[in-house]
């Protein structure tokens, strides 16, 4: 199978994750794909390929002769798609693109708008798989997974192409944030890996926020509006004097690159309790303390104006920027813009705003960076992938487990 088949074949699984699950994998359906995923392994040659109780798939292709000293490496990808979209029923086209709007659905007007979609005019003269406008594509991250796979079976077929040991983890749930958590570090076995579950062609990704969540709870005192008079402490006012006292233009809204924020993401309450909970952002290590620090100075601030024990703040962090960890292997990166460059293809180190399962590996003892699948527009029906850039892909993996060792 060639990578647009093996694409076309996974996407029409549906494998849509669920973030309210309490069930590893969060939906059964996504082991379909993954019994699938390591008979084709299997198939391919590659060693002890299986699919684990919690849906994990794993395999590993050996060392060729006179390459069994080098370290092991990983390719990553997940097979869910985000809970944001439908996944079920995708119907991919592929279209040759010559500029203008992409039409997904000519009846209901669906498009790709050329002069919303700064990345589409790169792609003229491309083939673009995109979808019908009723689901996402799922190139996010099955174009990940049709790569790696690709590019495993033209190295299990081609013993002359000189690689070490390479492994291959396939994980569930990586949209809804669990993807790390019952990934088999230890028996995985590879020293470095890469997450194959960026966006387009050339992105390179291994710094992410440092992340914490914040839980500000307000304890007023209510008393009848009528004689409250110096008396009353209303919990809303004050959880609006508490967001009024961060900085105003620190918010997802106002900020971009490298940039952190406090993001209010919830806020309910009456006059007795109010709750707000934030996000708290930054790529910075010490910025993200003194961010921590800053909501730390408001809290004791009111506390004083208003009485011991009124605002309770509780602060967790959640993960952390992964370019700590990759900093002592920055041969991978080296090596990965090398990979891209035989490719021809320019590589560019983008700043993720988020977190990702890479990150959490990283921090587990797996230095884990991400490199781009091709796809655009995820998470939604405007999402696609230039055939091309699949091609691509299979080309610079093919160059990365074959590079020079450091
Ligand atoms: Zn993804």
């Amino acid at each position: 199978m060639n990578v647009i088949e093996r694409f076309l074949k996974y996407v029409s699984f549906d494998t849509q994750s669920d973030e309210n699950s309490k069930t590893c994998p969060t939906t059964a359906k996504q082991k379909l794909l993954g019994a699938e995923l390591a008979a084709e392994l299997s198939q391919m040659g590659l060693q002890n390929a299986h699919m684990d109780a919690d849906g994990y798939v794993y395999a590993w292709l050996p060392a060729t002769p006179g390459c069994e000293g080098v370290p092991c490496m990983g390719l990553i990808a997940h097979m869910d798609t985000a809970p944001a979209f439908p996944g079920v029923n995708v119907k991919p086209r592929l279209v040759e693109y010559r500029g203008g709007d992409v039409i997904l659905d000519a009846e209901k007007d669906i498009r790709i708008r050329a002069d919303e979609d700064e990345a589409l005019p790169r792609y003229v003269g491309q083939h673009l798989i995109v979808t019908d406008g009723s689901t996402l594509l799922g190139a996010d991250d099955k174009a990940g997974v049709a790569e790696i796979f690709t590019a495993l079976e033209h190295l299990a077929a081609h013993p002359e192409l000189k690689h070490g040991r390479i492994a291959v983890g396939i994980t569930p749930d990586e949209e809804v944030g669990r993807g790390a958590d019952r990934f088999d570090v230890a028996g995985f076995g590879a020293a470095v890996a890469y997450t194959v579950d960026g966006g387009e062609l050339g992105e390179l990704e291994y710094e992410n926020f440092n992340a914490a969540g914040a839980t500000v709870t307000i304890h007023g005192l209510n008393i009848h509006p009528g004689s409250a008079k110096n008396r009353m402490k209303n919990a809303l006012l004050l959880g609006l004097e508490f967001a009024g006292m961060l900085p105003a233009a620190e918010t997802p809204a106002h900020t971009d690159g490298y940039e952190g924020f406090y993001h209010l993401q919830h806020m309910e309450g009456d006059e007795t309790t109010t709750v707000l909970d934030y996000i708290v952002r930054d790529h910075d290590k010490a910025k993200f303390e003194a961010r921590k620090e800053t909501m730390k100075r408001i809290t004791a601030y009111l506390n004083a104006k208003y009485g011991e024990d009124t605002v309770v703040l509780e602060l967790r962090d959640q993960y952390y920027n992964m370019k700590a960890q990759i900093e002592p292997h920055m041969y991978l990166i080296h090596r990965a813009k090398a990979a891209f460059r035989k490719a021809g293809v320019e590589p560019r180190e983008v700043p993720i705003r988020g977190g990702t399962d890479g990150a959490r590996l990283s921090y587990e003892g797996l230095p884990c960076p991400n490199l781009s699948t091709g796809g655009l527009n995820f998470h939604g029906r405007q999402e696609y992938i230039p055939a091309e850039s699949l091609e691509k892909m299979v080309e610079v993996l093919l160059n990365l487990v074959q590079a020079e060792e450091r």
